[in-house]
């Protein structure tokens, strides 16, 4: 067989590296595998629309018609389950072997599990389809959802609930929601809209038991107190998927570490997406890890390009955002690496936080509002802090004042 590109993982990066492959122009074979039994898909909607929608239906990155039209063979429903460096091929869980030139890693993440007894067929996790149609099935007038983690996937699975009347309950160990990544004064704002829609929020909630007796699921917090549901959601982060490249003897830190052109510690293999950690050049080369759906797109066709031989570095501002109830959250750049914050209104109570390093440099903007209302300015900030600007504090906490002209500055 005639060797050429391989893919695993036929997700957000991988569905995009395989058709960015073919819009560069290769023409050799371009292989995609994935294990789940589904076309490329998008994530985003399984918290959201995929949840509240009529009828549940993955929103896919790529038709078969598509796929078929350039060329690009989908192996759907079988693993990858080992990497031959020496011989260039990979090994596939129905017993066949695929010759690669070139291998692109796009394995993502899976849900971290609760590391506790007691779990059982209704304490569930969200992160394909097929969960999300699990749990939809749940969502209904009066049924007790309590959903473990006040992160991003608690929060929007709340918010969806809550359209279908069902009784939610979200319980988080730290003591507020959203504690990693998100401003407090973002996350109480967030807070309060789901309490204003009928959420019991629970935070500073360690669980000290669960018990899933097949029928309802009966959580002991800390301090004693019960929650019991019809269903529990998990949703406590997510853990890059390394196993394979590990046991391929690739270079493993917080992900599969990959250079600035998204190459692993092998020349012929490159990872992209969730699953890999790479140094970002617009923090000083601070080696981190994304879970995001346009990193995972832009990273897809990066690698692509590099496979190809282009020799580019990934040079994006991370960015992403959340919908919950009428509000979106968005955040650009990495909000840890500010100092101090500034704060932007933008009328009908939608705001932005630019948060600036010591010397002045905008590192990140975090806002929230109805609508789209925080897209247009977060989208400057965010070509604000690939320049490395280091903008006027008072011109960036006045509404009068045009963001855009700080950039032509
Ligand atoms: P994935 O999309 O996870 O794809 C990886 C694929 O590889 C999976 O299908 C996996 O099964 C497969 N795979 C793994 N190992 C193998 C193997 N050995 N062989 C074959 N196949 C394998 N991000 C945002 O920015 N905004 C949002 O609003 C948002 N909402 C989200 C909502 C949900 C419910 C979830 C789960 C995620 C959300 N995200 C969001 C995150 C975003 O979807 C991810 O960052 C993105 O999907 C990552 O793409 P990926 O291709 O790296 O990984
Ligand atoms: P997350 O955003 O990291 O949130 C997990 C939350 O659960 C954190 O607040 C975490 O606190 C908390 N937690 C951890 N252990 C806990 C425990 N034992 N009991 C109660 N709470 C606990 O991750 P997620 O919401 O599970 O999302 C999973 C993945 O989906 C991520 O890749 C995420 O990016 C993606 N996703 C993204 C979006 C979006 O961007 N809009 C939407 C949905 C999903 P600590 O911080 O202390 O660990």
């Amino acid at each position: 067989m005639r060797a050429g590109m391989v893919i695993v993982g036929a997700g957000e990066c991988g569905g995009r590296a395989a058709l960015a492959l073919r819009e560069l122009g290769f023409d050799r074979p371009v292989t995609l595998v994935g294990d789940e039994p589904h076309l490329p898909y998008e994530r985003p909607p399984l918290s959201k629309e995929a949840m509240t929608g009529e009828a549940p239906a993955i929103k896919a990155i790529a038709s078969d018609e598509l796929l078929a039209e350039r060329s690009i063979r989908h192996i759907h429903s079988v693993q990858v389950v080992a990497i031959d460096r020496a011989t260039h091929e990979v090994r596939l869980s129905d017993g066949s072997s695929l010759p690669y030139e070139k291998l692109l890693l796009a394995t993502g993440s899976t849900p971290r599990r609760l590391p506790m007894p007691g779990l059982g067929a209704r304490c569930v996790y969200l992160r394909t389809f097929n969960d999300a149609l699990a749990i939809r099935a749940h969502l209904r007038a009066g049924n007790r959802v309590a959903i473990i983690g006040g992160g991003f996937i608690g929060l929007e699975l709340a918010a969806a609930a809550r359209k279908f009347a069902a009784d939610v309950t979200v319980i988080e160990a730290q003591p507020r929601i959203l504690m990693r990544g998100v401003p407090a004064e973002i996350a109480a704002i967030i807070h309060q809209a789901h309490e204003a829609e009928g959420v019991r929020v629970l935070t500073g909630q360690g669980i000290a038991t669960i018990a899933d007796d097949g029928a309802e699921v009966r959580i002991t917090l800390a301090d004693a107190r019960e929650v019991v549901a019809d269903l529990a959601v998990i949703g406590i982060g997510a853990v890059p998927v390394t196993a394979l490249a590990a046991e391929a003897g690739l270079t493993i830190d917080n992900g599969i570490a990959v250079d600035a052109g998204l190459r692993t510690s092998d020349p012929d293999i490159f990872a992209a997406g969730d699953c890999c950690s790479f140094p970002l050049a617009v923090y000083g080369g601070r080696r981190v890890r994304l879970e995001a759906w346009r990193n995972a797109q832009e990273q897809g066709a990066l690698a692509a390009r590099n496979m190809l031989g282009a020799g580019e570095a990934h040079i994006a501002v991370p960015w992403f955002w959340s919908d919950q109830y009428g509000l979106t959250l968005q955040i650009a750049g990495l909000s840890d690496e500010g100092r101090s914050v500034v704060r932007r209104d933008l009328g009908d109570g939608a705001f932005i936080l630019f948060h600036l390093a010591e010397d002045g440099r905008l590192v990140a903007a975090s806002g929230i509002g109805p609508g789209n209302a925080v897209a247009r300015d977060i989208r400057l900030a965010e070509m604000l802090i690939a320049k490395r600007a280091t903008p006027d504090r008072e011109a960036l906490g006045s509404q009068a004042f045009k963001l855009k002209s700080l950039l032509a500055a």
